[in-house]
């Protein structure tokens, strides 16, 4: 069946990782036998022939770089100016154009692209071998908008979603494992997110930060990668009542496949999946307890986060790759999900969203 996935890092992959994700997850993974350089090398499950493998059709691809404050003791991964992260993440879009030009991937950036692609994606005459991969553009944390003319700019070049806050004190928002407000630099950056029309993507925020983007913020809002705090107790994840908030707000919810937030206890880069018990079944736990709350199916979706800088080491035990998403048809239906629930998650609440968000 066909699937949205509304949040992966491709682009961080072909530039920082150095991944051709033109070859399939198993070739690159032989490509990096032996590499140590990072814990994830040799053990990718994303690329192109996968997702299309997996009837993945439309995603929602990051650019994605930080910027290490004097303050941040967080280790690696950003940069020490603003404008070198900008300068990294114009060199991923400028492999998402290349793939574009390669007939690989197509940027959706509006209604009638939206309803195009996902037409050819439903047309069972065409092969999925020969289908593009879509992808609509998102940032994920604002620390590379050099200042606030950036993001129209960006606008100008398809970027559709934005997340304030990553992992960092943030120039714009404090993010993950963090506490505290927008910044003043935040709080005018949602404003104009709302004139131009960019989704706000809640995932990454702090509580504060939470509720001030929400109170500043009117237009569509969805938690692109984000599990339930009630199952696993962290600021990471979603609590009841801002999963309710959001539900009032018409947000869309993607269940993320990083073992770490799908079951307590788990230790980033130390635990072995497989002794916490987690597959790709543990993601209905969280689809679940929302299920529970709204009485329906119409706020889970897969957000799955694959290619977040881990792989095999810290997803579900019987993900070898992003294809093996499709398991989830079988898994929804022994738990009781409809045939009309499954296609809300693989694709239908995704596609309303975006549906109404570019009307
Ligand atoms: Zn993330």
């Amino acid at each position: 069946m066909f699937l949205i996935d509304a949040h992966l890092d491709i682009a961080l992959n072909a530039i920082e990782w150095n991944r051709d994700y033109r070859l399939s997850a198993h070739q690159i993974r032989e490509s990096e036998s032996g590499m140590t350089d990072k814990i994830d090398r040799g053990r990718g499950t994303v690329s192109l022939p996968d997702l299309r493998r997996g009837q993945i059709g439309l995603v929602v691809a990051t650019q994605i770089a930080r910027f290490n404050q004097t303050n941040d003791n967080l280790p690696g991964a950003g940069w020490n100016s603003p404008h070198q992260a900008w300068a990294v993440t114009q060199a991923q879009l400028a492999w998402y154009q290349a793939m574009e030009a390669d007939g690989q991937m197509v940027q959706i950036q509006d209604a009638a692209g939206l309803e195009n692609h996902v037409r050819l994606w439903l047309d069972a005459s065409v092969s999925d071998a020969e289908k593009p991969v879509g992808y609509i553009l998102s940032l994920e944390g604002a620390d590379s908008l050099i200042d606030l003319s950036y993001l129209e700019k960006a606008y100008g070049y398809g970027l559709r979603a934005l997340g304030p806050a990553h992992y960092s004190t943030g120039r714009y928002a404090p993010g993950t494992g963090l506490s505290g407000p927008l910044t003043p630099l935040g709080r005018e950056l949602v404003k104009e997110m709302d004139r131009l029309g960019i989704i706000l993507d809640v995932t990454h925020l702090t509580d504060e930060g939470f509720s001030e983007a929400l109170s500043l913020y009117h237009g569509p809002v969805w938690a692109s990668h984000h599990n339930c705090r009630t199952l696993v107790p962290h600021q990471r994840q979603l609590a009841d009542d801002q999963i309710r908030q959001l539900v009032e707000r018409g947000a869309v919810i993607g269940g993320c496949f990083d073992a770490w937030m799908m079951k307590p206890g788990f230790t980033q880069r130390k635990s072995n999946p497989a002794d916490f018990g987690i597959t790709i079944e543990t993601i209905v736990d969280h689809y679940d307890h929302i299920c529970q709350m709204t009485g329906n199916s119409l706020h889970i979706a897969v957000g799955s986060d694959l290619d977040g800088t881990y792989g095999t080491e810290q997803s579900p035990t019987d993900l070898d790759t992003i294809a093996d998403l499709q398991k989830l048809q079988d898994i929804l239906t022994t738990r009781g999900y409809s045939a009309e629930d499954i296609e809300n998650i693989f694709y239908k609440n995704w596609l309303r969203f975006l549906r109404n968000a570019w009307s």
